[in-house]
């Protein structure tokens, strides 16, 4: 069975190399109040914290500087603080506060805009990764990857809904939303969130939960990526992790103007035990794309059958290969991070762990709708024209689809600040080309995926994921965040007013 980390090694694109001259800079200006500073201090920060200081000639600087994405590495922060507790966080923030250097915090550093890094202090929550499980609850550090905390959770027969890649960071998964292959049964990551810890522009540790700060609370559950504070740990409640059926249905290219549809139809309204999404990609512009749906049933495994009938009656066409695998709650969560035949231990970025095992990501870019109605033949037909586009290199191409509904949409838009609760589905524009590629390659994809993204905005329903995150995406404020963007800004000016956690697309602006 295919899965996302195969889609990132398809083609071999994995070879390292220095950014191109492609717009950088994801990250505001280092001095977060404009008045004149004296130099940092590196020592009194080092005096001060429990964990690491970082810098540029340091040992061990240019393995912690980059994010997951090569795309970034030529952003060379001042500092990288591995912190160790949540005063180390403290500490950073003031001492970043005390000479008017710009801080960001970084848990999986997957976020596809770059803002986990910059010119200033980055805060690496890595080395904060425990997991513990008490009183029926799930308590973790802000570092914590998907896959470690999975491991943990599922030695225990438990576990929480996570999203498929298993190097993303706990933090800006939940802080984004969250969603993933249990999602339409249990909601996003965010809907089980009972309560974090989070240290303030002011350096000061607050806990936040339904009554603690509820204001608070509200905006970090979608709305909460580097805006309002440095999460240190999160409490969830976790639910019985019971063994899934997962599943792949494929279908020759020549059959998409009938499975986009028909998966449409089908996934978003299908009973909440059934977490699906469709996947096309191709590993260059000129080669047919591979088209599939795939997905994860809670269910009695039998009566995943009579689903996947529907689904297939509504196609008119038989599926070319069919998967269908009932396995542990570990091994479906394997599956999806591509790393069946991998420990978890390998299942991590190289050098991220001793023997991890994934490649970092190339350069990459993703956009995104959601869709809540079935797209017209007119726009299945667009789709298709604008993927399979002329375009130059070995660009790596896909679209991805994952159906909402279900405990998704069960809350309304404001319980939350994931405001995406009326949408049929989200639809991913994903491209990468090697970091070496010459400079008018990376430029020809972005215009290819401006241009696809663009296409398909008639039919979209306007709204944007902002975990995916895009920097060239105008009007993000209504497209992350819709109306749950003015009370965003207002906790944002009661908790920050002098906006020292900023970023290009941070609230607020
Ligand atoms: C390959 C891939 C697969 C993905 N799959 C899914 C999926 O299945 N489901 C899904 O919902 N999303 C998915 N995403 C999107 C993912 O949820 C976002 O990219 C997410 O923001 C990444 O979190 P991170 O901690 O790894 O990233 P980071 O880059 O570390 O952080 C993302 C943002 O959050 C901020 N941040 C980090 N830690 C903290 C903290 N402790 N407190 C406050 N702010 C913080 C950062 O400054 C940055 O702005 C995927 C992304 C990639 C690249």
């Amino acid at each position: 069975m295919m899965d996302r980390r195969s889609f990132v090694a398809l083609g071999g694109l994995t070879a390292a190399g220095a950014l191109g001259a492609a717009p950088l800079m994801p990250v505001a200006a280092a001095k977060p109040h404009g008045s004149p500073h004296s130099e940092p201090d590196w020592n009194a920060l080092r005096r001060s914290v429990e964990g690491t200081v970082l810098l540029p000639d340091d040992e061990g600087y240019e393995l912690a500087h980059g994010t997951y994405i090569k795309r970034y590495d030529a952003i060379r922060p001042a500092a990288v603080v591995q912190a160790s507790r949540t005063e180390d966080i403290s500490e950073t923030v003031r001492f970043a506060q005390q000479y008017g250097v710009r801080a960001v915090a970084r848990s999986g550093g997957h976020s596809f805009g770059g803002y986990s890094t910059g010119p200033g202090i980055v805060v690496d929550l890595s080395p904060m990764n425990r997991t513990t499980l008490a009183d029926g609850l799930v308590h973790t550090q802000a570092g914590t990857k998907l896959v470690d905390l999975q491991q943990t959770l599922l030695a225990h027969g438990v576990t929480i809904s996570g999203g498929m890649c298993p190097t993303v960071g706990i933090s800006g998964l939940t802080l984004g939303g969250g969603f993933g292959m249990a999602g339409r049964r249990h909601g996003l990551t965010s809907d089980r969130l009972t309560s974090v810890r989070v240290v303030l522009a002011d350096g000061r540790i607050v806990t936040c939960d339904r009554n603690r700060h509820p204001d608070l609370f509200w905006a970090l559950r979608g709305g909460g990526c580097g805006s309002f504070g440095f999460v240190s740990d999160f409490t969830f409640e976790p639910f019985r992790a019971d063994d899934p059926t997962v599943f792949e249905l494929h279908w020759p290219w020549s059959r998409a103007a009938e499975v986009l549809p028909a998966w449409q139809h089908w996934a978003p309204d299908a009973p909440d035990d059934l977490s699906s999404g469709m996947f096309v990609r191709t590993p260059g512009p000129a080669i047919e794309p591979q088209l599939y749906a795939f997905g994860q049933w809670a269910g009695i495994p039998a009566e995943l059958d009579r689903q996947l009938d529907r689904f297939t009656a509504l196609v008119g066409h038989e599926p070319v290969k069919v998967v269908r695998r009932t396995m542990s709650y570990w091994a479906a969560v394997m599956h999806w991070a591509g790393c069946s035949e991998f420990t978890g231990s390998q299942c991590h970025g190289e050098g991220q762990t001793p023997d991890g095992k994934l490649p970092r990501f190339e350069y990459a870019l993703t956009k995104s709708s959601f869709f809540d109605d079935v797209m017209t033949p007119k726009a299945v037909e667009t789709l298709t024209r604008a993927f399979t586009a002329p375009g130059s290199g070995a660009q790596l191409r896909g679209l991805e689809f994952h159906a909402f509904g279900g405990a998704y949409n069960r809350p309304q838009p404001n319980t939350t600040a994931f405001v995406h609760r009326r949408q049929r589905f989200l639809l991913q524009y994903l491209a990468q080309v090697p970091v070496d590629a010459p400079e008018e390659h990376k430029q020809d994809v972005t215009r290819w995926a401006q241009r696809l993204h663009s296409s398909m905005l008639p039919w979209a329903s306007g709204e944007s994921y902002q975990n995916y995150t895009d920097p060239d995406l105008r009007d993000w404020q209504r497209a992350y965040y819709g109306r749950n963007y003015g009370q965003l800004a207002r906790i944002k000016h009661r908790y920050d007013p002098e906006r020292f956690f900023d970023f290009p697309q941070a609230i607020g602006r």
